[in-house]
């Protein structure tokens, strides 16, 4: 029989990179876990290590259609997060974000879940406030190759405010800045991953446009911390808060930063900027700072150090 100390949580999203590594610490804060995915981003290779745990449970699901299960919270972050994977099949895209956020609400609702949704620093598009803090409203092309994603992730922030206001639903939304460390999918497209590819393979190092835009990079530990705080605080704080790191870098400076501590003779090449690529992104983190007590703690260089172990690792298999 059940216990009442354990807390059922359903994870989806849970076999990529950021679901993986919160479904492990969830696991460590002694939940049951329930991880949906439809694996088209993600792998099983993220979540294989879990799969004996018996408070480990998997399910192949896309959230596109209706999920009856019974769970005291829900962490929603099936999505894909690259621009490569987003993009690939846009369609798709935004009914995961607000076709998916209408199941997993409709779900929270019916059980009385507690539910998190996991948005983005796309919200605010190629911003002309900066640093970015919640109030910004954003700057977002509704019709170009980014916006499945943007509208989607803007769209299913409406659906939680309107089911916070409708239903009185427990939410909590977190707009997650760049974030990156081991599990990244190595053909993934995002900046982190194909630079540490590249440079482990001695291969050119793809700068697209001159690389002076810029991004603030987060170490996936930091961040998961900031969502189980997130998570646990009082039902009156809903979000949206800012997660991410302040550390703002030049695309340039991240690529010479990883040939400098991979020892990669590989060298840098400029490729086309693609339309509506953000020229600068920094989060302000005020918020969490005063509602969390949050703040990263892994600074560029030695989260970039694991996240290279890692791959140097995978990529010999
Ligand atoms: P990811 O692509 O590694 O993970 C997304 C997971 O969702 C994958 O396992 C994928 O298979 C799954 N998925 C996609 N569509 C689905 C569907 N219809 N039904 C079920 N599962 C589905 O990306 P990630 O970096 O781990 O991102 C996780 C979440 O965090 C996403 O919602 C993303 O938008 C958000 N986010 C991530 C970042 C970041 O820098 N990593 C930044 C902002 C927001
Ligand atoms: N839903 C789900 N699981 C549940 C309850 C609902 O997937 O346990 C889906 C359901 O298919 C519905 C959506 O969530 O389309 C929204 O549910 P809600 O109750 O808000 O709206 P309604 O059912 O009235 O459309
Ligand atoms: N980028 C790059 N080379 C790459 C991949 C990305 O210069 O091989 C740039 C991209 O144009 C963007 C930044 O790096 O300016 C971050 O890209 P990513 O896809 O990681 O995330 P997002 O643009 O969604 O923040």
């Amino acid at each position: 029989m059940r216990q009442f100390s354990e807390r059922r949580v359903l994870v989806t999203g849970g076999s990529g990179f950021l679901g993986s590594h919160l479904c492990e610490r969830l696991l460590r804060d002694g939940c049951d876990v329930l991880c949906v995915d439809n694996f088209f981003s993600g792998s099983k290779e993220n979540i294989i290590h879990l799969m004996d745990n018996p408070h480990f449970e998997l399910i192949r699901h896309d959230v596109t259609f209706p999920l009856y299960v019974e769970v005291d919270e829900i962490f929603n972050l099936a999505c894909p997060a690259s621009p490569v994977h987003y993009q690939f099949d846009p369609v798709q895209t935004t009914k995961t974000s607000v076709h998916g956020a209408i199941n997993m609400l409709g779900l929270a609702k019916r059980v009385k879940a507690k539910i998190f949704q996991a948005s983005t620093s796309e919200v605010y598009g190629d911003p002309q406030v900066h640093p970015q803090p919640e109030s910004y409203w954003g700057h977002v092309n509704p019709i170009g190759p980014r916006s499945c994603y943007d509208e989607g992730k803007r769209c299913a922030e409406t659906l939680f405010f309107d089911y916070r206001r409708q239903h009185n639903l427990r939410i909590k939304v977190a707009r997650i800045f760049n974030t990156y460390g081991p599990r990244m999918h190595p053909n993934d497209g995002r900046v982190v991953s194909n630079f540490i590819v590249q440079a482990l393979r001695n291969q050119s190092i793809t700068v697209y446009g001159s690389g002076t835009q810029t991004r603030s990079f987060c170490y996936v530990d930091d961040l998961i911390e900031g969502i189980v705080r997130l998570m646990d605080t009082p039902d009156a704080f809903t979000g949206p808060v800012n997660l991410g790191n302040i550390g703002e870098y030049p695309v340039l400076y991240l690529a010479e930063k990883i040939i400098e501590l991979t020892g990669s003779r590989a060298s840098v090449v400029l490729k086309p900027l693609p339309a509506d690529d953000p020229q600068q992104r920094q989060p302000d983190i005020a918020l969490a700072r005063a509602q969390l007590g949050w703040e990263p703690r892994v600074a560029l260089e030695e989260g970039l150090r694991k996240t290279i172990d890692y791959f140097a690792r995978t990529l010999q298999r």
